[in-house]
């Protein structure tokens, strides 16, 4: 067995740690060097060492970001992106021509549904929204001319749980392709390709990256999906080269890095964020906790089969705007910030931060809504510091 083996049989973490990351043959060393070139020097015209010609085509730091994504999300082909914005917007590319339809839960990503609004729609194609835990209405939803079923469970901000199983059986009736948007459960949490759906996509902005220090994007797929006649993967590879929105070798380095230790951070961002909910839940500034891994949650049955464990996100709706705005403001630990999955804990309010574009939109969210990502510091003083503000709003 070979030190970067990448085999699916492997554990979890064994593969996050190995995958992909051979130690260099010509030093010994035992991390794989970061390539910080943009080309390679050809043995003869076309005579490529080890495949390489060109950065924006291939560059041996990424490809070793790229085996390790898809080995933990159980795919066969992976692609690193700048942003997982660039990364979904490269998907859809490779799906899509005008006159098809895309549905998407109506609650995905703000930018996810801004990306398709204002750049894929001006091109002819259609876009609705559905509640995709509803699984008749999404159903009803699938058009003749659907390509694309997108969905993201847990969602953001109110970790609605959707079974992915469930909604692939239907798009894939109906010939569509399902996307699973995975960043909220990284693949050590769940495991979307092996529940049914056809293509993962990942900001790796977030938990996969995890410390908040570099912005990137995956997606990952497995060989034999076809689009009009290609293989889709095919057809990613191609528009990745082609139209060129690449990770940096820096910034896969510095992925690989920290996802080495995604096991490690995500079985804690878990067990963090369940000794909070369960602190909160019953609070009299609280109107409602959100968080799958409370047994009074809708979704809280389905995320135990679907998912390892309940993650590292969490909402709380308080009684009004004000006092969501005013706890939003005057947490200690938690800061005030876009963003989520890093080590240290983050508060947001949604409506006017990570849901501001889609505002006046059916997913727009309530102004009484606060999201925490829950971090790594100690379980009890995070406790304290959402008690403390909530004593004060
Ligand atoms: C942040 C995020 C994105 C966008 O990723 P970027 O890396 O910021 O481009 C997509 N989906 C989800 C669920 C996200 O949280």
């Amino acid at each position: 067995m070979s030190p970067d083996q990448s085999a699916h049989d492997f554990d979890f973490a064994t593969r996050a740690i190995r995958a992909g990351q051979a130690f260099d043959p010509t030093t010994g060393a035992v991390i794989p060097p970061l390539y910080l070139t943009t080309t390679f020097v050809q043995d003869g015209i076309g005579g490529f060492r080890s495949g390489y010609e060109y950065t924006r085509g291939g560059n041996p730091t990424r490809t070793s970001l790229e085996t390790q994504l898809a080995s933990l999300e159980g795919a066969d082909r992976g692609f690193s992106f700048a942003s997982g914005l660039a990364a979904e917007d490269t998907l859809l590319r490779a799906i899509l021509t005008p006159g098809d339809h895309v549905l998407m839960g109506n609650d995905v990503y703000g930018g996810t549904h801004r990306l398709v609004t204002w750049v894929h729609v001006p091109w002819g194609v259609g876009l609705s929204t559905v509640e995709m835990g509803e699984l008749d209405a999404v159903r009803a939803a699938i058009r003749p001319e659907t390509r694309v079923v997108w969905l993201e469970t847990p969602s953001n901000p109110l970790m609605k749980i959707t079974d992915i199983a469930a909604v692939a059986e239907i798009a894939h009736a109906a010939g569509a392709v399902v996307v699973v948007d995975n960043t909220f459960a990284s693949p050590y949490l769940q495991q979307p390709l092996a529940l049914g759906a056809d293509v993962v996509v990942h900001s790796t902005t977030k938990y996969l990256g995890g410390h908040s220090d570099v912005l990137g994007g995956a997606v990952l797929l497995n060989s034999g999906i076809e689009v009009r006649g290609e293989d889709l993967a095919d057809r990613v590879a191609f528009l990745q080269f082609g139209v060129g929105p690449v990770s940096g070798p820096l910034d896969a380095w510095l992925t690989t890095r920290g996802i080495k230790t995604l096991h490690v951070r995500m079985d804690r961002h878990s067990a963090n964020a369940q000794a909070l909910a369960e602190a909160l839940v019953g609070h009299p500034k609280l109107a409602r906790v959100y968080y799958p891994g409370l047994p009074e949650h809708p979704g809280h049955e389905l995320a135990a089969r679907q998912m390892r464990s309940f993650g590292g996100m969490l909402s709380i709706e308080l009684h009004d705007e004000a006092s969501a705005r005013g706890f939003a403001e005057s947490t200690q630990l938690f800061q005030l910030a876009e963003s989520l999955g890093g080590i240290e804990s983050l508060v947001c309010y949604p409506s006017e931060m990570t849901h501001a574009s889609v505002r006046g939109t059916a997913l727009e969210v309530s102004p009484a809504v606060v999201r925490l990502s829950v971090g790594l510091e100690g379980a009890d003083d995070l406790i304290a510091d959402v008690l403390d503000t909530l004593a004060r709003v």
